[in-house]
């Protein structure tokens, strides 16, 4: 590379980390390696390969080359050593509680998140025996005041679905600091565009990168970034991480890769083991993606704070989660992380109730109702009976997902056709 992509800004770095002109034919954009095997030159490099002795590619389950351009940029836009891409946001997270802990183990996770990770979370508790310990708030003493002797990791995120909440993370890193605990933040709703969590304390960032990184809505993709900076070997409690792995000759991964030790445990268990690899056409969509995003996402806030304050100030709505609008509970904390605007999803209530949120979403033209977010097109749902209906009523309590609440995820349309079209589904309903 003729440049160090480390020392280039946050919008070069998203067209240009990670990938190069291709070696073998000088094809500008990354080739897609749509194959399962690469040959290898020697019984001696193949035998490396599997005992992690050498680096090289060997079977795309573990790692493609494609894949391994998109985890290289993801990597550099979040400030990371390393990044592991998966099938989808779910098995990110998934893989990041299971590369953590053990049955017997716990860990402290906000009250408030996306509803698939809710449901995650209470079915490895179930089953497996992980038992998160929720926060009563999203302060950092709520999370602070949920930790135990069984705890063994923080998650949140750091703007949160549905409601765009942001939440403190540098005070949220600093209790996971003080004991001694890695913090794991999901920042599929900021994006790196606007939060880089590791900037902020965190340990861990996973992403479902089926929303603004892909962009479009038109790829499901997960990744998870290893800031490499926790001392796992501390306290003895991440055995993965620090303990031989006997049928790897007794690598320990986090001698033979400091740096990296919690992406690589993830790979070795994650992909290698568990098997949700992403597909090197996903890669390539999400890459393309990518290079795309800081123009997008100023255009993604830029809509939202005009529609949200649109629907504050209209007599059928009772009241908006958009913690950037001028007086909100949450705007300090929003102008302190993201100035230019918290991201483009948050909720709304009507006044007319369960009746009035199903008839506006229905009553929209242009803003389709479907269950995807951070994509082009502005989206609409009604969580209680969909993404968040599997909760039970005082977890949909705490998620902000009362009947009366409309979630939408706001696009890259011109404005005033996007308030037009809330105006005119308004309008329809009863006084
Ligand atoms: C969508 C989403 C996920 C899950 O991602 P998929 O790619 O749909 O599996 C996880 N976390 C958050 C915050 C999300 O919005």
């Amino acid at each position: 590379m003729p440049f160090d992509p480390a020392s280039l800004a946050f919008a070069t770095r998203a067209v240009h980390a990670g990938a190069a002109p291709d070696p073998a034919t000088g094809a500008r954009a990354q080739p897609i390696y749509f194959t399962n095997g690469f040959a290898f030159e020697s019984n001696e490099q193949a035998a490396d390969i599997f005992a992690m002795r050498a680096t090289g590619f060997s079977y795309s389950r573990g790692s493609n080359p494609t894949v391994a351009a998109l985890e290289r940029r993801v990597a550099s836009l979040e400030g990371a050593k390393a990044a592991v891409a998966v099938a989808s946001g779910q098995s990110a997270m998934l893989l990041v509680l299971l590369t953590l802990m053990q049955t017997g183990d716990a860990y402290v996770s906000s009250a408030r998140l996306f509803g698939g990770s809710l449901g995650l979370m209470r079915r490895l508790e179930t089953r497996y025996g992980l038992t998160p310990q929720f926060t009563r708030g999203l302060t950092p003493d709520d999370f602070e005041g949920a930790i135990t002797e069984a705890t063994r990791a923080i998650v949140c995120e750091s703007i949160v679905n549905p409601c765009g909440t942001v939440i403190d993370i540098a005070g949220v890193a600093a209790v996971a600091r003080r004991h001694n605990l890695p913090l794991v933040v999901d920042n599929t709703l900021a994006s790196p565009a606007l939060i880089r969590p590791i900037e902020h304390g965190a340990d861990i960032v996973v992403h479902s990168t089926s929303k603004f990184l892909s962009g479009s809505g038109t790829v499901i993709g997960g990744i998870v970034c290893d800031a490499g900076r926790f001392d796992w070997a501390a306290t003895g409690r991440y055995s993965l991480i620090t303990d031989p792995w006997p049928d790897y000759d007794g690598l320990v991964v986090a001698e033979r890769f400091p740096e990296t030790s919690f992406a690589t445990a993830c790979r070795l268990f994650g992909l290698r083991d568990l098997g949700p690899g992403l597909s090197p056409m996903n890669a390539f969509l999400t890459l393309t993606g990518i290079e795309t995003l800081p123009l997008r996402m100023e255009r993604h806030c830029a809509n939202a704070m005009a529609v949200a304050g649109y629907l504050r100030a209209h007599p059928k709505v009772a009241w908006v989660s958009y913690p950037s609008l001028p007086g909100h509970p949450g705007e300090a904390v929003a102008n302190a992380y993201v100035p230019q605007g918290a991201g483009s999803i948050f909720t709304f209530a009507l006044k007319g109730g369960e009746r009035a949120a199903l008839d506006f979403i229905t009553g929209l033209d242009l803003i389709s109702h479907l269950v995807n977010i951070g994509e082009i097109k502005s989206l609409a749902i009604h969580p209680a009976t969909t993404t968040h209906r599997q909760l039970r009523e005082a977890e949909k309590v705490a998620a902000c997902v009362g009947p009366d609440t409309v979630r939408l995820s706001i696009g890259l349309e011109t404005v005033e056709d996007l308030i037009a079209d809330v105006e005119q589904s308004l309008a329809k309903l009863a006084a």
